[in-house]
């Protein structure tokens, strides 16, 4: 498969998942909702996207490996079936009325592979779903990995506001580049980090959520390097996209818990458009995110992304803390 087809199929798959997030967000019934095992939320609108990318890739490429969120067996029981019936309406608006039931369970079943191959996919349909059910931000995040490295990143930030006033940007990562759509623009545009001439004006981002990065900790940081704007907090990778198109300069996600271990699908994606723009991304060792271990970035903690300019200082600044 030629790479030129595997990026125009993963650009098609993130459109078409971001039409539909788009579509649903703000429009959810009461029961298109759940709390997964680790207390997560999910939506239908999780699962469509899934089944949305799962058959844009496959219809283009064939059969591939692919490592997603969701779980098409948290749809088959009985007591699901309202919940499979909204996924399967979801889809249907993206892929035509002849879709049925089964074909949704299939494609979102194409998403379960576990990470142990040399070239995969990975893919967070929906990245920060409490940000997509507050109404704010939320990311549909799809990368291929290949002996271990990202290859191919692709962002679509649905409800991203632009600096051209327009909503909704998608970034596109490959070897080398990164550029971006803004709103409904068909032409794109390459994307750089932007570092302020010193780290003290530097804009911090991090998640809303403190229970996924420690945001005491990230203020001691912030203190310690001089820094005294107000964090940048938003949902999902949005944050690598604020750091590849110059909105922030430094992203931390500061460990909650010291047994955490981050899920490759929060973060191949980003960390390629970060760093094709220019940028640095490393765990708060200092040390490369290393995708071979299946699921989750084993052998990391936490993660830094920055403009690449101030960055050592930055992990610097982390261990001086002692975090
Ligand atoms: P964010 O939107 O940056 O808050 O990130 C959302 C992601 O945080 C979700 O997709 C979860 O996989 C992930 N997550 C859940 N618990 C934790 C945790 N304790 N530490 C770091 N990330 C977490
Ligand atoms: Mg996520």
């Amino acid at each position: 498969m030629s790479a030129d087809a595997e990026v125009a199929a993963a650009l098609a798959a993130v459109r078409a998942a971001s039409e539909l997030c788009a579509g649903a967000q703000g429009r959810l019934a009461d029961g298109d909702t759940l709390t997964k095992g680790d207390e997560s939320p999910v939506t239908v609108a999780d699962f469509a996207a899934q089944a949305v990318v799962c058959a844009t890739l496959t219809d283009a490429l064939g059969a591939i490996d692919l490592v997603g969120e969701e779980d098409s067996d948290d749809l088959r029981a009985d007591a699901r079936r309202s919940l499979l019936d909204s996924v399967v309406d979801l889809v249907r608006r993206q892929r035509g009325d002849d879709v049925s039931a089964a074909n949704v369970l299939d494609w979102i079943r194409a998403g379960s592979a576990d990470g142990s191959t040399d070239r995969y996919w990975t893919l967070d349909p929906i990245d920060g779903t409490k940000g997509f059910l507050r109404g704010d931000q939320y990311a549909i995040a799809l990368a291929l990995i290949d002996d271990g490295e990202v290859r191919l990143g692709v962002l679509g930030c649905p409800n991203l506001p632009n600096p051209d006033g327009s909503t909704g940007a998608v970034f596109l990562a490959t070897e080398g580049r990164c550029d971006a759509w803004f709103g409904s623009s068909t032409d794109p545009l390459p994307r750089r980090v932007a570092a302020p001439a010193t780290i003290t004006e530097a804009r911090l981002c991090e998640s809303v959520e403190s229970a996924h990065s420690n945001q005491s900790d990230s203020a001691r940081i912030a203190e310690l390097l001089g820094i005294t704007a107000e964090p940048y907090r938003i949902d999902s990778q949005c944050k690598y996209a604020a750091v590849a198109r110059g909105d922030a300069s430094i992203y931390l996600r500061l460990p909650t818990r010291a047994d955490y271990r981050e899920k490759i699908w929060d973060h191949a994606a980003g960390k390629y458009v970060v760093e094709q723009a220019g940028g640095r991304v490393t765990d708060i060792t200092g040390a490369p995110l290393d995708f071979r271990h299946g699921t989750r970035l084993e052998n990391n903690r936490g993660v830094v992304a920055t403009d690449g300019r101030f960055h050592d200082e930055v992990v610097a600044a982390i261990s001086a803390a002692g975090i």
